[in-house]
């Protein structure tokens, strides 16, 4: 059998530039000597004898015992994504919500009590609105922009802060390393939901946050095909409030989305880099089109809180906002017009992808709660793809042209 030779694996990733690390880091190649990382399809691992079973269950001896503990190639994903955070730590799970829940709940008990901000994807919101007080966690919504919100939610049994930002589906920008001050001095953590900014563009343990976490579903695999999650944070995080939890739970990451996602990671900065470049060019482009009545997205001056965004941010992001004339009615028939961009409750994508937040991702919540995070009947949610940024801005431009005509067929896309 082919021994594998040394020199593959002998740089220290962290020596890196950060595209190289993507491409290389993290990799645990077999005798094989493969160009391309390998895909564990195995539930378990055999020991050579029964004393090796007993050294390995007892942590004497380091190696894989069960997939739903770990497995190689979720472990391949695993540093890759620690060594793109920068983070001492990561774990896999099967979908962001999986990631989501640890990252809260890992921490808490019977007592705690949790602040997040109110702009929350819908089933973060569930969690901390719905699930946690079930079990005796007390929460709090805050307008995540409003400091002195955060701060007068303080309580002595505070444990962690929660947010998102860019939220979804305004694309407000919130104060990460304020937030994380006003959660350290009442000792309390802060978890950071980084989704919308991608692990490229926002750095939030740099900025002070505990624990990232991201729907891995999104830019990182970036191609629409599997779910996946993942946590971040330091060691002793880890170790104490998220290892466990996931190992006796059981939301793990299928070797083989891990293998999509981890191959995933080599072309991420290039796909991140491509659609801010079109979304960037398509913001401006919306701000200029009759019917439009306003645009958000970060990168403009014009956003609430582009100053912010601009310090704490590497990137202006991959979605754009906007509202248009009209309401739902007017919003509906753009959208339905379109003919590259689809229609889906989806993002961070290949393909261009829209939504109408109000009767889809919010529609659960009552409509005072939709009108205070801004989620108005006309506002669109575009998430910007890989395709040419020309026939984009063609696609819209035809759409919002229609708007002027007399209301046609329903249905016709
Ligand atoms: C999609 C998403 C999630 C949930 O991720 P899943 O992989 O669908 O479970 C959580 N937060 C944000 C901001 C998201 O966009």
């Amino acid at each position: 059998m082919q021994k594998p030779s040394k020199r593959y694996n002998s740089r220290d990733p962290k020596s890196l530039r950060p595209a190289t690390r993507l491409v290389h880091g993290g990799s645990l190649r077999s005798d094989f000597g493969e160009t391309s990382e390998a895909m564990f399809l195995t539930q378990g691992y055999l020991y050579d004898t029964m004393e090796a079973a007993e050294a390995r269950f007892k942590g004497e001896e380091q190696g894989f015992i069960y997939s739903r503990f770990s497995n190689p190639t979720v472990t391949m994903f695993e540093k890759r994504m620690a060594l793109l955070e920068g983070a001492e730590a990561a774990r896999a799970t099967a979908t962001g919500m999986a990631a989501v829940t640890a990252a809260v709940l890992g921490q808490l008990k019977a007592g705690d009590h949790i602040v997040a901000a109110k702009a929350l994807f819908g089933s973060c919101r569930y969690i901390v609105e719905e699930l946690a007080p079930r079990f005796g966690i007390a929460s709090t919504l805050v307008d995540g922009t409003d400091l002195g919100q955060w701060r007068a939610a303080m309580r002595p049994n505070t444990k962690t802060l929660f947010l998102e930002s860019p939220t979804n589906p305004c694309l407000e920008v919130i104060d990460i390393a304020a937030v994380a001050r006003v959660g350290h001095e009442a000792g309390a953590t802060l978890v950071v939901d980084n989704v919308f900014a991608t692990p490229l563009l926002q750095r939030p343990l740099q900025l002070g946050a505990d624990c990232v976490v991201y729907s891995a579903t999104k830019h990182i695999d970036g191609q629409g095909r599997c779910l996946g999650g993942v946590i971040l944070a330091s060691e002793p995080f880890i170790q104490t409030h998220i290892h466990n939890f996931l190992r006796q739970t059981g939301p793990s990451l299928s070797p083989f989305n891990a293998w999509v996602l981890l191959k995933s990671l080599e072309t991420l900065p290039v796909r991140v880099a491509a659609e801010v470049r079109s979304a960037e060019l398509i913001a401006d482009f919306l701000a200029q089109q009759p019917h439009i009545v306003k645009v958000l997205y970060p990168g403009r001056a014009d956003h609430p809180q582009h100053e912010l965004a601009q310090r704490q941010m590497l990137g202006n992001g991959t979605l754009v906002a906007f509202e248009v004339a009209g309401g739902k009615e007017a919003a509906f028939r753009l959208a339905n017009r379109l003919s590259i961009i689809g229609i889906s409750n989806n993002l961070g994508d290949a393909k261009s992808l829209i939504t109408h937040p109000a009767t889809t991702t919010h529609q659960r919540l009552p409509p005072a709660a939709r009108a205070e995070m801004g989620v108005t009947e006309g506002l669109l949610r575009l998430s910007v793809g890989l395709e040419d940024v020309d026939d984009l801005i063609d696609d819209l431009a035809q759409a919002i042209a229609a708007l002027d005509r007399p209301k046609t067929v329903v249905g016709l896309r």
